[in-house]
């Protein structure tokens, strides 16, 4: 499942992509193409921002629910907590609770 919306930079107008999960309300990262800090905010003047926290919490919700669906039905997966898993990196961001 596809985890991650298009988000256009306000400035250069370039397309890129980010995972849904970091694009809570407030959350910020640079263009990859021109570096300007873009602000995640669900209240932003930017319509292309705007729609993509939209699009972001709807991604959000349809991965809890698919993880909550895989949870029912493979019952002795324990698949979580490896320390040689593949990425290297860490994800330690909290999830607020919506709906
Ligand atoms: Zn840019």
């Amino acid at each position: 499942m596809d985890d991650q919306v298009q988000i256009r930079c306000t400035r250069c107008k370039t397309v890129f992509r980010e995972r849904a999960r970091r694009m809570q309300n407030g959350y910020s990262r640079q263009c990859p193409s021109c570096e300007v800090v873009l602000f995640f905010e669900e209240d932003s003047p930017d319509q292309n921002m705007k729609r993509a926290m939209k699009t972001a919490r709807k991604v959000r919700k349809d991965l809890r629910e698919a993880e909550a669906a895989q949870l029912t039905t493979s019952p002795s997966s324990s698949r979580r907590g490896g320390t040689r898993g593949h990425g290297g990196r860490q994800e330690t961001a909290e999830e607020e609770e919506e709906g």
